[in-house]
């Protein structure tokens, strides 16, 4: 199987070649434009395989997708492309449109110009996979049902409407061109090599260096957590095995507050490296301060995941405490992948590289 990967050394996107390559042993070009978000260092220990490929290349780019799309041949698109960071869209929405719309758009037209013209053992395997978000499903009260596939679009921020709008895009593909798609949303990940200005990165490596640990509004906001690498096959077994046309939702079946998460962090890093906490400190949930919250904050995300867990066998490994506990312990071992975006050193290399 050849997949052509976008948005490949983002978080997700990384996770998910580590996956096609290290456990199916898939081909896998990796279209990605490295933004602040993108890093290729999350991917070394695939980046000398012969199945591993990759292009710098942005997905508005019509004429040099065309060009990926002729000489790899995919059989899958797996798209993850995207700006994804709520805080960014609310100061600077035009890059969230620009990406998540119209780089989708382009995307589905060169995908859609190769599908039409590839043979017929191709076309008859190949699909679209389009990777989005439970925000575009807005938010929930505390005691009303998780959302599922059936739910309606009330996308609360730049980022959750511009996600909404490509996942239209992609069912309108489907439905005007017969372009075979799948669609997945899924709740919010943690894991390995996630970029630092996410909640649960932030948290480990603030409390590390003994700064502030900050919550927004009453850290009350509920979120339900998946384990990157239960995402990564997630995504996998959709685009093999999921039926065309059809939405999946994915999450872990474990809602937690921001306030616990950050408090479980603490614990956790109480108990792991009591060595590194400032003496000062009895806990490193000394550190919690509440910060101004976020404007349109939604206060609840909750996911029911029965359909891909009925339909196509699959379930979360991680529970949320032994992938939190994993992921602390990660971030503890691998100063060196995360030292050089604290610093903006891995922003330099790139520049490096490129002369
Ligand atoms: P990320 O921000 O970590 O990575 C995004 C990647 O896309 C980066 O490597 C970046 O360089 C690349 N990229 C951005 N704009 C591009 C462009 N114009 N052309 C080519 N490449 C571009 O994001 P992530 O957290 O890995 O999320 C991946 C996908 O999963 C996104 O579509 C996101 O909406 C979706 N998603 C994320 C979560 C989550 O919790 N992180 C949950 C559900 C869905």
């Amino acid at each position: 199987m050849k997949f052509l990967v976008t948005g490949g050394a983002g978080f997700i996107g990384s996770a998910v070649i580590r996956h096609l390559i290290n456990d199916k042993k898939y081909s896998v070009f990796n279209v990605d434009c490295l933004t602040y978000a993108g890093n290729l260092a999350s991917l070394h220990s695939v980046s000398k395989s012969d199945l591993y490929h990759f292009q710098k290349l942005d997905i508005c780019n019509s004429d040099g997708l065309r060009v990926v799309f002729d000489r790899y041949q995919p059989d899958v698109v797996l798209h993850l492309a995207a700006e994804s960071h709520v805080d960014r869209s609310i100061d600077a929405p035009a890059v969230f449109l620009q990406t998540n719309i119209m780089g989708t758009y382009a995307l589905l037209q060169a995908a859609l110009e190769y599908w039409r013209t590839a043979p017929l053992d191709v076309k008859q395997r190949f699909r679209f996979h389009h990777v989005s978000t439970d925000e575009v499903f807005g938010d929930l009260a505390l005691g009303d049902a998780p959302f599922t596939e059936m739910a309606t679009f009330a996308p609360s921020s730049p980022y959750a409407a511009s996600k909404a709008a490509s996942d239209h895009l992609v069912h309108a593909w489907h439905r005007t061109y017969g372009l075979p798609v799948v669609i997945s949303n899924c709740s919010n990940n943690y894991g390995p090599y996630h970029f630092p200005e996410k909640l649960i990165p932030h948290t480990i490596l603030n409390a590390l260096s003994g700064r502030e640990l900050p919550v927004y509004g009453d850290g009350q906001q509920i979120r339900d957590w998946l384990f990157v690498e239960d995402h990564a096959r997630a995504l996998c077994l959709v685009a093999e095995k999921g039926a065309l046309g059809e939405t999946y939702n994915l999450g872990g079946g474990s809602e937690r507050r921001n306030i616990d998460v950050v408090k479980s962090i603490c614990a956790i890093l109480d108990d792991l490296a009591p060595s590194l906490r400032q003496p000062q400190l009895a806990s490193y949930s000394d550190l919690i301060a509440f910060v101004k919250d976020r404007p349109g904050h939604d206060r609840r995300y909750a996911i029911n995941a029965y359909k891909i867990r009925d339909q196509l066998g699959w379930s979360p490994k991680e529970t949320f405490e032994s992938g939190l506990r994993k992921t602390v312990a990660w971030y503890l071992e691998n100063e060196g992948w995360w030292r050089p975006i604290l610093n903006g050193e891995y922003m330099l290399q790139r520049i490096g590289d490129a002369r």
